[in-house]
């Protein structure tokens, strides 16, 4: 079987983790610190806060830029669950603005529509590692005065003119096992606003910045130095393994020449990191999915509902108007592009896609 997704842990990873265990610090320390600085010099901002995963990244933002109950963040419905739920964790409420049927992200003139005078961020998602269109959505922002908080879980190393995502608004990165770059589980913030990365660094530690004195209600969302270590040696492998996704997307797209099948966009000046290969498809998607999965290919759906229809968000009755991300949830597929595919797994993966 082809797996859909394989963490690239070698040798590094194994030598960083144990000296974290010989040097018996293995909670929050100077590794994490150090993981930080490089973060933030990755990004281009002046602070990056380690958090233990992209969720808790997502809602120490919100929190940090002062969003709560009464306010309403937009969002896409098109993205993993966690996007909308740092929202409601927030005690804000999500408003799903659709997608751009092209590039599967928010659609800038959809956000327009469901500006409110409680409006107070916009939460897009970088979705697929397809940086989203950053430029028309700060224009929103700033006519309106709104916070932004890019959610760059999938999206580590794109950028759009050169300028990485995350340096657009606070951005929140995911280091979970299955992303472009892991440290098992964790997350990354990234601001060059010092007082929104000095809330998040008191929010993931109990309110506090002197021992024991709680300044305000915090969290405990710490990254261990174990995970750091990972991190730090995934985070010098980066360049490489995004390097190997681009050809290997690059590979597939060339070959795919089958009518039924519509290949990944990368829009002109922005990098895509292809955390996913996300085709549509038409016709019967599912009885394609059994044939690929037949032959060993490792497929996946992501995602097969938009968030608003998820059983969580109906009961709420948020609702939306979002016929871009309804069809979109029927026609995607994602096929394997990580950097552990062999040339004859992507000629395998070629094969069985012109056949379907
Ligand atoms: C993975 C992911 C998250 C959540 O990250 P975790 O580290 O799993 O909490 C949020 N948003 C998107 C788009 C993701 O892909």
């Amino acid at each position: 079987m082809i797996p859909s997704a394989k963490p690239m842990l070698g040798d590094e990873e194994r030598l960083a983790v144990s000296e974290v265990l010989e040097s018996g610090h293995i909670a929050q320390g100077e590794r994490t610190a150090r993981f930080e600085e490089e973060w933030a010099r990755l990004t281009g901002v002046n602070h990056a806060v380690a958090v233990s995963s992209g969720t808790a990244a997502l809602c120490l933002s919100l929190i940090a830029h002062g969003i709560g109950p009464g306010d309403e963040v937009i969002t896409t419905p098109f993205s993993f669950i966690a996007s909308a739920n740092s929202i409601l964790f927030a005690g804000a409420k999500p408003l799903f603005a659709d997608i751009d049927p092209a590039t599967f992200n928010i659609d800038p003139e959809a956000i327009e529509d469901l500006v409110t005078p409680r409006t107070k961020a916009l939460l897009p998602v970088h979705l697929y590692g397809h940086p989203a269109d950053m430029e028309a959505i700060l224009a929103i922002a700033d006519k309106h005065g709104l916070a932004v908080i890019e959610d760059c879980c999938q999206a580590v190393g794109a950028s759009i003119g050169g300028r990485p995502v995350g340096s657009f608004g606070t951005g929140c990165f995911s280091l979970y096992a299955t992303k472009n770059i892991t440290a098992g589980e964790g997350g990354m913030i990234t601001t060059s606003d010092e007082s929104i990365a000095s809330a998040c660094r008191m929010l993931r530690h109990h309110g506090m910045r002197e021992p024991y004195r709680h300044e305000i209600l915090g969290y405990n969302f710490r990254m261990t130095d174990i995970a750091a270590a990972i991190g730090l040696a995934q985070l010098s492998k980066l360049q490489r393994l995004t390097e190997a996704r681009r050809a290997n997307a690059a590979y597939l797209t060339e070959r795919i020449v089958n009518d039924r099948v519509i290949t990944p966009v990368e829009h002109g000046g922005f990098r895509h990191v292809y955390h996913q290969y996300t085709v549509r498809i038409g016709g019967d998607r599912d009885a394609a999915v059994q044939k690929l999965l037949g032959a060993g290919i490792g497929v996946g759906i992501f995602y097969k509902l938009p968030i608003h229809l998820q059983p969580c968000y109906a009961k709420l009755g948020i609702g939306a108007s979002a016929p871009h991300a309804e069809a979109a949830a029927k026609e995607v597929l994602s096929l394997p592009v990580h950097p552990g595919l062999s040339s004859a797994d992507l000629a395998t993966i070629v094969r069985e896609v012109n056949q379907l």
